[in-house]
């Protein structure tokens, strides 16, 4: 047990408010602020943001008892749906049978997590931008404006959950030897919407993450339990197929037409909802360290922001939490080494994650349309199914296991040697499940173990 401190974690977003469950299950006074609304309070205009779940958020999830909870206003995914622009479907599951990963709706999984972090005893101060901090006492400094007056209020400790664009790291990146990156993607993103049924069915299979690769953009579709879908089309700013290019109505439905046929039917308001809804920005933010002595620490996008074709902000986001609560475990009232401990064990896992998220963009855009991709897939199940003691697919190694993001990421890139040099065989497509072929992995892995 701890001794109970006064804890400020600055961001009610998902990370900060389930952070903010484990330090007041530790026993300390945890206070939440937020610039925004009580997010309880705001009615939505009926859309749905969604995000997936995958085994390192349910861990963390698990470790404060909110699994079963969250687990009922989630939608088990264990397939991707392939539309091509031929309009055929094929399915490409994730993982072994029984292995998903769960659809939730941001908004209701957040209203949620503050009900339950209010129920655990955590107070919530909404409406409280955070101006900055003194890092050296954990003073945070609160106002309605940024040149205004600010009332200053001192912690135990801070932490910054602040998102990508966090205050905490702002007054960080003033320190001398704090590094830090940026990088704005070339793609950007807008989010379109499939309606219910009108019996409250979903017009599309629902246990699919459905994508429509086509190449250096591409469309996706993620299930709501209120029977509708949330897409997202990601695609370039500029240049050939760009969201420069679809500037009126007729450039628009000409290119859905051409591109995503199969869509006219399941997206009614294509038009008022691409011209009325935003086209957002995605960014890659790194940095380190992600602490200041014993009182202030980084955590979740405001220490690693990164692109969503993992699917994994959230949940790495949620592991920094699993990790920092197993360096609480191994050293006590120690607030110095749990933090440089946590720091120096989340920094490599953070960069993995961003690179195979990174990376992940062209095999959802691309290869899940490309014949030989696929074939390289059905290879490493078959091989597997086998051997699953000797080869875990990358995916399932970031998605259903809890290995750290940095070691998924090196036997990944490892195997991915082995396969190209079975996709060299000649007649491959005929002999894919051969002895030839399994002997010539199992050769190859025997140079690593
Ligand atoms: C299109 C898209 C799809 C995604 N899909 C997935 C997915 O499927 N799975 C997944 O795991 N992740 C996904 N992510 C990533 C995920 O959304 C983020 O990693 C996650 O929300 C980060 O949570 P956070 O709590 O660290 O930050 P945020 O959610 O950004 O929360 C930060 C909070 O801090 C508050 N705040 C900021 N500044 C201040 C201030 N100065 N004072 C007070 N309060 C402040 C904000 O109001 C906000 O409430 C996706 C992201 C995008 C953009």
């Amino acid at each position: 047990m701890q001794t109970p401190q006064k804890i400020a974690v600055v961001g009610s977003g998902l990370v900060g408010t389930l952070l903010a469950i484990y330090l007041k299950k530790l026993g300390h006074t945890v206070h939440v602020y937020d610039r925004s609304s009580d997010i309880r309070t705001i009615t939505f205009s009926g859309r749905s943001i969604n995000l997936v779940m995958s085994n390192r958020g349910w861990k963390a999830m698990q470790d404060v008892g909110l699994e079963d909870e969250i687990r009922k206003i989630g939608i088990p995914v264990d397939k991707r749906a392939i539309h091509t622009q031929e309009d055929t479907l094929q399915y490409q599951y994730y993982g072994k049978e029984g292995e998903s990963i769960f659809s939730l709706s941001r908004g209701l999984l957040n209203k949620r997590m503050i009900d339950l972090a209010e129920e655990a005893g955590v107070d919530f101060f909404f409406n409280s931008k955070i101006w900055d901090v003194t890092l050296a006492d954990a003073t945070l400094h609160i106002g309605e404006t940024e040149r205004g007056q600010w009332e200053d209020v001192k912690y135990d400790k801070v932490f910054g959950a602040d998102g990508a664009f966090s205050r905490i790291r702002h007054r960080m990146q003033r320190q001398s030897m704090f590094d830090y990156s940026q990088e704005f993607m070339k793609i950007g993103y807008k989010e379109l919407h499939i309606p219910a049924n009108e019996d409250g069915t979903h017009k599309i299979d629902k246990n699919s993450l459905h994508i429509w690769p086509r190449g250096n953009f591409m469309l996706m579709a993620l299930s709501n339990l209120d029977g509708t879908f949330t897409c997202t089309l990601f695609m370039p700013f500029e240049g050939e197929n760009s969201f420069d290019q679809l500037k009126d109505e007729s450039s628009l439905v000409a290119f859905f037409a051409k591109y995503f046929p199969d869509t006219k039917a399941v997206i009614p308001d294509l038009v008022k909802d691409f011209f009325k809804n935003p086209t957002s920005y995605l960014a890659i933010m790194k940095c380190y360290p992600w602490t200041y002595e014993d009182k202030v620490a980084l955590i979740g996008d405001s220490a690693h922001a990164i692109v969503p074709f993992y699917g994994h902000g959230m949940n790495a986001g949620f592991e920094d939490i699993s990790i920092l609560s197993e360096m609480i475990d191994k050293y006590g009232d120690d607030w110095k080494m749990i933090f440089s401990e946590y720091e120096k064990s989340r920094k490599p896992n953070a960069d993995a994650i961003t690179e195979l998220s990174r990376r992940n963009f062209i095999e959802m855009s691309s290869k899940t349309a490309d014949e030989k991709f696929l074939l390289q897939k059905k290879i490493e199940k078959w091989f597997s199914d086998h051997h699953p003691d000797k080869w875990m697919p990358l995916y399932s190694r970031v998605t259903f296991s809890l290995q750290p993001y940095s070691e998924a990421l090196a036997i990944g890139d490892f195997q991915n040697k082995i396969m190209e040099e079975v996709m060299q065989l000649e007649n491959i497509e005929e002999k894919w499940n051969s002895e030839e072929v399994e002997n010539l992995i199992l050769s190859k892995l025997k140079t690593i173990v």
